[in-house]
């Protein structure tokens, strides 16, 4: 059974111009132990899908279909009978089965307090029954697993006497501080300077192999996900237009938005250098979009039928799927 499971969730926020809708009939799976990424640009509907799922949306924004399991029980907010009763059990699961690293963590965390006081909350919230020396003790064990030197002296520092880097290593130690099922890392490296950002991901490699949690990684930039996620869902105005294994993802790309992430990221390994390609034009507005193609104004392949709807996804393996008109027969025909 997959620790998550969304099912057909579309989320909108309404505002005096019209419904945005930011989150579109999007289904996807995380199981247990498993990395998954979801790649796109800002405003691709990645970061609004987990917010959704985590029970964050901005006061505008409303769930309007669909279905999010955590471990087999139903979670959406479509599920219950009250807003209260929602809110009450969005607070039992975040931190607790569900967690969430945020991009940047000056903002997370609060610069007037403690580590110990930000590190052992959570811990103390969520157990009881556990003592402030036990819970100081967790933290220091949580501070030493991902790579703080001297913990039981930092504890007792502020976030400002921490590199970007290490502040973001505290926000890993707090999300995993109750072992949660999920942990949700939104766009974890892009505060950092590149240097920083290759051991924070080398951190959540590791840690990947160490603890039990399912992890989702968000991220515009497909280098990041490819040494540590599983499997790869691509987004793109509010709809997931790929998924598939990391190797079928990055080694048989079938969806032309895809294959012009591909052309943005360098390869290292590569003996000649490819030259960059960056995508021409912008994401589009997903105020009152329509059921058709979301790529089709920046499509180099579109055709008429791109305008008129959407085809079926087409699953070329039991993990690899795209929607894409290009591999119907219509399209051959040149509609
Ligand atoms: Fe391009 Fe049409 Fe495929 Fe969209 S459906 S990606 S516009 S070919």
């Amino acid at each position: 059974m997959a620790m998550l499971e969304v099912k057909n969730l579309s989320t909108e926020f309404y505002t005096e111009n019209g419904a945005v809708r930011a989150v579109r009939d999007v289904t996807l799976h995380v199981e247990k132990g498993e990395v998954l990424g979801i790649v796109g640009e800002s405003g691709s509907g990645k970061s609004q899908t987990m917010f959704t799922v985590m029970g964050l949306l901005a006061g505008n924004g409303k769930v309007t279909t669909g279905s999010i399991k955590l471990n087999g029980e139903e979670i959406s907010p479509l599920n219950f009978a009250s807003e209260k009763e929602y809110t009450q059990k969005m607070d039992s699961i975040r931190g607790n089965d569900m967690a969430m690293i945020f991009q940047d963590p000056m903002t997370f965390l609060n610069p007037v307090l403690k580590i110990k006081t930000q590190l052992i909350e959570p811990i103390m919230n969520h157990n009881p029954n556990i003592s402030k020396s036990e819970a100081v003790e967790r933290g220091i064990e949580l501070m030493r697993k991902v790579g703080i030197p001297s913990p039981e002296t930092r504890i007792d520092q502020y976030p400002f006497q921490f590199s970007g880097g290490m502040r973001q290593r505290i926000i890993i130690a707090i999300a995993l501080a109750c072992n949660p099922k999920v942990i949700i890392a939104d766009e974890p490296t892009t505060a950092l300077d590149v240097t920083i950002q290759a051991q924070v991901l080398e951190l959540i490699a590791s840690l990947k192999d160490e603890i039990d949690s399912s992890i989702i990684m968000i991220t515009h930039d497909l280098g990041v996900v490819a040494s540590i996620c599983d499997r790869i869902a691509i987004m793109y105005g509010g709809k997931i237009v790929e998924e598939g294994t990391t190797d079928e993802i990055f080694y048989n790309p079938q969806h032309p938005y895809t294959k012009g992430l591909l052309s943005c990221v360098s390869n290292p390994e590569e003996k000649e250098r490819k030259e960059l390609k960056p995508i021409p034009g912008s994401p589009p507005d997903l105020l009152n979009i329509e059921n058709n193609c979301p790529f089709k104004d920046r499509c180099e392949n579109a055709m008429k039928v791109c305008a008129m709807g959407l085809p079926e996804a087409v699953e070329l393996t039991s993990t690899h799927k795209y929607t894409c008109w290009l591999s119907h027969p219509y399209a051959k025909k040149g509609a």
